[in-house]
């Protein structure tokens, strides 16, 4: 059961205080209190943990400051929706609003390689009004003696081209719990140009304790890939494994599941799910095409699969792409194949637009339907 508290009422209120107590002292009853940052206010959650099935949930919503009351029905307690329409979804960071309601779009570098590919990724994104990338430092590898990304080591450059150019979040995958260190210590050294959002590769979907290290810290939000060999059930209950450290600040990301019935694609595209989650979780929705489609080609009425799966995920209500790009693909230190030219950066977004758009103008006439 989740107890969502008035706006107004903060630890220290006396009908904090009397609801807390109250709930603290029911028989195998296990409290937990939630805290959601928004842009103006915090809102509480109080949870009760254990057998609540002989509670009233009429009771409870007249204890002191109690806004509404929440019967449980599914699993991903935090991140769940609860078949409760009015429950908050998103977060703000570093300026930039994700919410299941809005777009963003993270064009970027697979992997950095070099300082200039870099500068001239983040100066085209800044030609077109961008204010988000994907930069891969720490990359996992299938081949150990593959690439394995420059690590901490390119940072400082990373984060001071990216304050220069405007950019106020970047993806960036961590593998290890020390990489969360490094990137904190590295924007504090270089003045905070940026801000970062922590990504959990897919190969790391069900790595709990990774998990819980980045649930724990509370500076970075967090983007979290679906699992590629396991089900969309099991990586929603391993998104919640952050939630239940703390960090409620995630976006759940489809990026295609392994399967050779994929073929020629490198993943089974997924974004037919993007309803789904948004149905099941409060959580914001990216698709990562790049990873899905994994290569350029194109059909022959000449739009890349790329973006004819981007347009998919959009249509579909996605919030957040998160998408490969590359100055010289050719070059590249991982996944050239995939990476789409600067060149088709203005057509990309372009088609983005037009695919939102109409996926809005789908939301109204379904509207206009269920009041008809
Ligand atoms: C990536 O986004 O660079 C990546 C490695 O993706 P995934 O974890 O989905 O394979
Ligand atoms: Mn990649």
């Amino acid at each position: 059961m989740i107890i969502i508290l008035e706006p107004s009422i903060t630890d220290h209120s006396e009908e904090y205080q009397q609801t807390f107590n109250y709930l603290s002292q029911l028989p195998g009853i296990a409290t937990r209190v939630h805290k959601i940052q928004g842009a103006q206010q915090t809102l509480t959650e109080i949870y009760l943990i254990g057998d609540t099935k002989s509670l009233s949930a009429d009771d409870i919503h007249a204890l002191p400051g109690v806004e509404r009351v929440i019967r449980i029905s599914e699993e991903y307690r935090i991140l769940g929706r609860h078949r409760d329409k009015q429950r908050t979804s998103g977060f703000e960071y570093n300026g930039i609003q994700f919410s299941q309601d809005n777009l963003n779009i993270f064009a970027g570098l697979c992997a950095v390689d070099t300082p200039e590919h870099v500068k001239t990724m983040l100066q085209a994104l800044h030609e077109h009004g961008q204010t988000c990338t994907r930069m891969g430092a720490y990359k996992p590898r299938t081949n150990p003696y593959s690439f394995q990304g420059h690590g901490q080591a390119c940072l400082p450059y990373v984060f001071e081209l990216a304050g220069q150019y405007g950019i106020k979040v970047i993806a960036m995958e961590v593998t290890h719990e020390d990489h969360i260190e490094e990137i904190h210590k590295c924007l504090e050294q270089t003045g905070q140009p940026t801000g970062v959002m922590l990504q959990i590769g897919t190969r790391n979907t069900q790595n709990f304790e990774l998990l819980k290290a980045v649930g724990r810290q509370q500076e970075f939000p967090v983007l979290f890939k679906r699992g590629f060999g396991i089900t969309l059930n099991e990586s929603l209950n391993a998104a919640e494994y952050l939630a239940s450290e703390g960090n409620s600040r995630v976006i759940f990301c489809l990026r295609g599941v392994k399967t050779n019935m994929s073929d020629p694609h490198r993943n089974l595209v997924d974004f037919s799910q993007v309803p789904v989650i948004k149905r099941l979780t409060r959580m914001p929705v990216c698709i990562d095409p790049s990873h899905s489609v994994g290569s350029r080609e194109h059909s022959p009425d000449g739009i890349l699969d790329l973006m004819h799966a981007t347009a998919q995920g959009i249509i579909s209500g996605a919030n957040m792409v998160l998408v490969d790009f590359h100055p010289e693909p050719a070059k590249a230190l991982v996944d050239g194949p995939q990476a789409m030219l600067m060149s088709e950066l203005d057509w990309f977004l372009k088609d983005v637009a037009l695919t939102r758009e109409c996926y809005q103008k789908r939301q109204k006439l379904a509207q206009q339907q269920r009041t008809a």
